[in-house]
């Protein structure tokens, strides 16, 4: 069968660079041209409309995104008395264990959370609402108890030694695994559906999904591999664990991912080499010194490309440490194989030039998320909270990293924030440092075939060319066109496989 799909333009991000109809046969791109179109089966006219390759969002969480798309209005609310009045709602409409995400306090007028009292107020069923970022969460004291967090570190509690209903670390993963295991696995199946429609809703063709097995248990990822075939977007699983032997039994040829080596800065559990400014700490290392070295080692070893998450100055330090010693043991056919491997950084947002050129000389490959800068970036922001105007300044480097020539990825972290790549380009574009934007090309090639690299599957995805997966999405005016607006462009057409997903 084959369809061909005619517009007013057509990027294809390879050579040669323009064309004007795409000729699809099944699920790859039989070839792009200009003038009169060969003859098919089905003729499908855009006029006026720009054909894209399909975007690659290199980290996602699809049960989460699920889940957030369950109350969108967490995430809305910018007061205590908005977020409890949205935790009403979810309540008034669910039964059972009731799991939502997404709030942040840090755009409030006053910065903290509600306490347990008024989340025990709010029902006496277990509930938890997990911050933005997905390093904190919120329970009650049901909640609290029946997740056995109560027993692990990480339980805030005030002077009088009560918990506040705020955890991080252990107990915040202790606290999401007990919502997320006792979801069925049509739940599971049901979320992430939705997750992948609203993707392939937003143009996205391709996600990496970060399945958190030793956080959540197997049930999310042997819910995807089942259904895989069925989701409207193509994915690439990455199984978040330190457990090498378990990603080579499920056939995978990667490992870690999303593996956190550290928190996040909103959770202030980000590991830092020097103190947080409003807290007189430095974080948390979740994984570090020899545990960190075996993984990677062994992950390098067994022939896996290694992901794992880093986000603060010592946790990447430690990282790009622990890989300068596994490469240095290697001979020179070794290291090259090595480089080859893109062993990847999910976020490395506190790179410094050093941290950034040592990345570089092993050939590491960075997953970013543009949009963390749009959201937590520039003057009183978050970040600027957190670090102090200097440091925060010099997070997620993007122009440096892409002048050094690195492999880099674009990503959501989505539930964290949309999934929208349109928000993604514009947040390179528009950097809160000036010096460290992209050209929307730039952007856009990050957002395509930055992260089919990031996954090795450049040729098959992110291009537009003969051979490659039927994977496009078509917009009423041109993304490419620095004078168009990103804001609220949506997809008219969205291809994935050579599957109509998304018809606006
Ligand atoms: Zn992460």
């Amino acid at each position: 069968m084959r369809t061909l799909y005619r517009a007013s333009r057509v990027h294809t991000l390879a050579h040669p660079a323009t064309g004007e109809w795409v000729l699809v046969d099944g699920r790859h791109v039989e070839r792009v041209g200009v003038g009169d179109p060969p003859s098919a089966d089905r003729v499908v006219e855009l006029p006026g409309a720009t054909i894209l390759p399909g975007f690659v969002d290199a980290h996602v969480h699809l049960t989460g995104t699920g889940i957030h798309q369950q109350a969108p209005e967490v995430g809305r609310a910018r007061s205590v008395p908005e977020l409890l009045e949205a935790l009403r709602g979810v309540l008034a409409r669910r039964t059972g264990p009731t799991l939502v995400h997404g709030w942040d306090e840090s755009a409030w007028d006053l910065r903290e959370p509600p306490t347990r009292a008024e989340l025990d107020a709010l029902t006496d069923r277990p509930l938890a609402a997990v911050r933005a970022d997905g390093h904190l969460s919120l329970a009650n004291s049901p909640a609290l108890v029946l997740s056995g967090a109560l027993a692990l570190p990480g339980v805030e509690r005030d002077p009088a030694g009560e918990p506040t209903g705020v955890v991080r670390g252990e107990a915040n993963v202790a606290l999401q695994r007990w919502f997320t295991v006792n979801l069925s696995r049509h739940d599971l199946g049901a979320l992430q559906l939705s997750a992948a429609a609203l993707a392939a809703s937003h143009g996205v063709t391709c996600v990496h999904e970060m399945s958190m097995i030793d956080q959540r248990g197997m049930g999310e990822l042997e819910v995807l591999l089942a259904q895989r075939e069925r989701l409207p977007v193509d994915v690439v699983p990455y199984p978040v664990t330190t457990d090498v032997g378990r990603a080579i039994e499920l056939g995978l040829p990667r490992v870690g991912g999303d593996l956190p080596v550290d928190g996040s800065i909103g959770a202030r559990t980000a590991w830092l080499r020097e103190p947080y400014r409003d807290a007189g700490h430095r974080g948390t290392a979740f994984l570090a010194g020899e545990e960190l070295a075996t993984f990677l080692r062994d992950g390098h070893l067994a022939g896996l490309q290694v992901g794992v998450h880093a986000i603060g100055d010592a946790a990447l330090a430690a990282v790009i440490e622990a890989w300068e010693a596994v490469y240095r043991a290697l001979d020179s056919r070794g290291r090259r194989h090595f480089r080859a491997r893109r062993h990847r950084i999910e976020h490395a947002e506190m790179l410094d030039p050093d941290l950034l050129e040592r990345a570089a000389m092993l050939g590491l490959a960075l997953s970013v998320q543009p949009s963390f800068d749009a959201a937590w970036g520039g003057p009183g922001g978050l970040y600027e909270q957190a670090l102090g105007a200097e440091r925060a300044g010099a997070m997620n480097p993007f122009r440096s990293i892409l002048t050094r020539g690195m492999e880099m990825g674009a990503g959501s972290d989505s539930p964290i924030v949309t999934i929208d790549p349109m928000a993604a380009i514009a947040a390179f574009e528009g950097h809160h440092e000036p010096s460290e934007r992209l050209l929307r090309e730039e952007a856009v090639r990050a957002h395509t075939i930055g992260g089919a690299r990031l996954a090795h599957q450049e040729g098959k995805k992110g291009a537009l060319e003969p051979g490659a997966h039927a994977d496009l999405v078509a917009y009423p005016a041109d993304p490419l066109d620095p004078g168009v607006s990103l804001e609220g462009l949506r997809p008219l057409l969205t291809v994935s496989l050579g599957r109509e997903v998304h018809v606006s």
